[in-house]
């Protein structure tokens, strides 16, 4: 079968031919009908040889919905054909956190050699993947493959994150936006659906903070050095009472602790290798700042229930497997509204 590939440290990813999967016992065979482009993937790939944490060449793709092809041996719960999303921060299934449906936060999958999808296990950025267990797969019940399957990620890590932070975010209050790409275009809309906020969302040009407000936001502001001046102003001076920082590199962590309002709540979703200073007297009283990974299997089944009732939708652009790379180039340039999506079918 085709797949793409991260093939050695510092290369552009290729389509390849690799050999047909086959479901051991216990795991499931999907036909991918769509895999999402994350910007996670691109930082992978800046990263140097020393430390690498995984074995190369890896198929990429950690966002994946198909349709089931084969079970292996001992396999109950699903049937051949039917259409589920891969739920995709697979851990052992069975420490504390595992038990609470945390698997993001499985105490025992490092030690285990546990990977998700595409993040060191062969990914859903091919035509068939290979599940661990029936257990990661969410039945799709009616969502548009391409239209859901960036909810396995780009919708279910700011849902964890603004979960965090419900109880403050009541009538008057406001929650702010850094990065409205992928994750940041869903999370307004999370956001509009979940809470009474006013929505304050920042990015670096004009079209992408376009999509911002399609989507819901209240105000749009560009992110630059004046940019936290401008929230405070729209605040009345007061701050945000969330602020969701989906770049997470130094000038937006800046930007992220001067606009948080007294017992606001930072959460910092990019890895954009910045750092916050925390300590008394750094920000305002009671901050709290957090940096979540993924979300939980039962916050997978949430959003795509709110995605069923017309609540949230992703902006996407479609590509085929082979021009997977395009598409990769595309979002490192900065010319991805929404969310790539790969149809290794179509
Ligand atoms: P994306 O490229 O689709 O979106 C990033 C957005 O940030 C773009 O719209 C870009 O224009 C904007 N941006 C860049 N610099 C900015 C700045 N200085 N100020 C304001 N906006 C700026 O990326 P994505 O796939 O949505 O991922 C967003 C981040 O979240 C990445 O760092 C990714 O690695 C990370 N991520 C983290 C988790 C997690 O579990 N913590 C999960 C998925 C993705
Ligand atoms: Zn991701
Ligand atoms: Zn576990």
């Amino acid at each position: 079968m085709k797949a793409l590939q991260y093939r050695s440290i510092g290369s552009a990813p290729e389509v390849v031919v690799v050999p047909d999967p086959e479901p051991g016992p216990g795991q499931v065979l999907l036909k991918v009908t769509a895999a999402g482009v994350c910007h996670s993937d691109i930082a992978v790939m800046s990263w140097p040889a020393e430390g690498f944490p995984y074995e190369l060449p890896l198929t990429l793709g950690h966002e994946g919905v198909g349709t089931v092809a084969a079970l292996g041996a001992g396999v109950t719960g699903v049937r051949e054909g039917d259409a589920v999303a891969v739920y995709g921060p697979w851990g052992c299934g069975s420490c504390a956190k595992c038990a609470e449906g945390k698997e993001n936060y499985c105490l025992r999958a490092d030690e285990l050699g546990i990977r998700p999808p595409g993040l060191g296990a062969p990914g859903s950025m091919a035509e068939y993947l290979l599940v661990d267990d029936p257990r990661h797969l969410v039945p799709l019940d009616g969502l548009d493959p391409a239209a859901a399957v960036s909810l396995t990620d780009a919708g279910l890590t700011p849902y964890h994150a603004i979960k965090r932070s419900l109880p403050k975010l009541v009538p008057g209050s406001t929650a702010v936006v850094i990065g409205t790409g992928g994750l940041g275009h869903v999370a307004i809309q999370l956001l509009r659906a979940m809470t009474p906020a006013r929505v304050v969302a920042l990015d670096v040009t004009e079209e992408k903070l376009r999509l911002a407000r399609e989507v819901g936001a209240h105000e749009t502001v560009l992110s630059d050095a004046q940019a936290a001046a401008k929230v405070r102003e729209l605040t009345g001076g007061v701050g945000a009472e969330a602020v969701f920082d989906f770049v997470g590199a130094q000038p937006t962590l800046a930007t992220a602790g001067a606009v948080a309002a007294v017992e606001g709540d930072i959460t910092i979703v990019g890895i954009g290798g910045g750092t916050l200073p925390v300590g008394f007297g750094q920000l305002p009283f009671e901050v709290s700042v957090s940096a979540p990974y993924w979300g939980t299997r039962g916050e997978l089944v949430e959003v795509l229930a709110l995605a069923r009732s017309g609540a949230v939708s992703v902006h996407t652009e479609t590509f085929t497997l082979d021009e997977a790379p395009l598409a990769y180039e595309r979002l490192h340039a900065g010319e991805i509204n929404g969310r790539a999506v790969i149809l290794p079918h179509g």
